[in-house]
């Protein structure tokens, strides 16, 4: 190798060292970030936790690429020791300077392994922390804050590409007494029941959550008024299962709900404004009961089949899909008229040939 070449090789392995510093900086950065972070930059982490893997990843990487060049180092080692340029003081020198680098390549990777390992472990903490500021702690439901982001995702998905979804707005009805004669904690029992029974009977995919005291939501995706409606109404029935004993009594619960569809270009807001004033409609009817909004007015529940102004507006989509269909069957009962045309034609022509 000339010497040359050799001070290429140094430079490698220098620009290699400088990624690995570089790499355990950023580790120590995000960590110490980390401890100052507060709840309501949890609002934004999910960003940081990408970063965080990614980081994680490089330094893999990183670390691939330091044994490599101590490989090399090792072998260059080797080749000189073996004799090729005894006597020779340069080459001795660079003997020693290669060994030198070698170690501090190994204790380098040594510390990039423990930055790597902080940062997998300060990744899994993150999404903990994450999933916690969205989780209430008394029901293990979503709160507002995780209720809000899920809100934001309908959104967009109902305004850009026209998938409806509506919501069910539920409060406890006269929770208050309940605290007042029972307790506090006896009133929190209640609440993780009513938590308990709506995860039982709500599918996997509607969304429900803890969005105040005794108020709960459910955000149910794909959903129109009609299926809407009758979720609420299933729920409220359900209550008649909740109960839980305290003072030698036993304490039963009844569930007002309001339900609203996202109508064309409804921002969330609106929605959830309709829907609330739906709730208020059911407490004012006497509670325990459903009603719904349609666009301009408030009805119960019963009223369901009267067509919803505007909510039930299907998506241009959806037409676009029917007429579609309509085309696609026009034309293979075409074909099939042709093919039929044909069998015929030529079972004459068979019997015609056969006679
Ligand atoms: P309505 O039928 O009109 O909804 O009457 P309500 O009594 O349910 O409603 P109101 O708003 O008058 O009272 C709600 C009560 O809920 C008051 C508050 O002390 C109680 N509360 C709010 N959060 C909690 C909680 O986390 N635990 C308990 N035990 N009570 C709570
Ligand atoms: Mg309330
Ligand atoms: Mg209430």
């Amino acid at each position: 190798m000339e010497f040359g070449g050799w001070s290429a090789f140094f430079s490698g392995v220098a620009f290699t060292a400088l990624l690995v510093v570089a790499g355990l900086g950023i580790g120590l950065f995000v960590g110490r970030r980390r401890g100052r972070m507060d709840v309501k930059e949890a609002v934004d982490l999910r960003g940081v936790a990408a970063v965080m893997d990614g980081l994680a990843d490089w330094t893999t990487d990183i670390m691939e690429d330091v044994t490599h060049y101590n490989e090399l180092v090792d072998r260059a080692s080797r080749w000189l020791a073996e004799g090729k340029g005894q006597g020779d003081e340069r080459l001795s020198q660079v003997i020693e300077v290669l060994t030198k680098i070698a170690r501090t390549n190994e204790q380098l990777k040594q510390r990039l392994a423990d930055a790597e390992n902080r940062l997998h472990t300060q990744t899994a903490e993150l999404q903990v922390f994450m999933s916690e500021a969205r989780t209430d702690p008394l029901t293990g439901l979503s709160n507002r804050r995780g209720f809000n982001d899920e809100l934001a995702r309908r959104e967009s998905e109902w305004l850009r590409h026209q998938i409806p979804y509506s919501v069910v707005m539920l409060d406890v009805d006269h929770f208050k007494q309940v605290n007042d004669r029972y307790g506090h904690a006896t009133g929190d029992e209640l609440l993780v029941a009513v938590g308990t029974q709506l995860k039982e009977i709500l599918r996997l995919s509607d969304y429900v959550a803890r969005i105040g005291g005794e108020e709960f939501a459910v955000l149910l995706a794909f959903a129109e008024i009609d299926t809407a409606i009758q979720t609420a109404e299933r729920i409220r029935r359900s209550m008649t299962g909740v109960a839980i004993a305290a003072a030698g009594r036993t304490i039963t619960v009844t569930l007002s709900a309001g339900v609203a569809q996202a109508l064309p270009d409804e921002p969330a807001k609106q929605l959830l404004a309709r829907a609330d004033e739906a709730l208020y409609a059911a407490k004012g009817a006497g509670r325990d009961c459903v009603w719904w909004h349609d666009g301009t007015r408030v009805h119960p529940a019963g009223d369901a089949r009267l067509a919803p102004t505007g909510s039930s507006v299907r998506p241009e989509s959806d037409d676009a899909f029917v007429s579609a269909c309509k085309e696609l069957r026009r034309q293979l009962l075409e074909l099939a008229g042709t093919a039929s045309g044909a069998a015929e034609d030529s079972s004459k022509t068979e019997r015609r040939g056969g006679s």
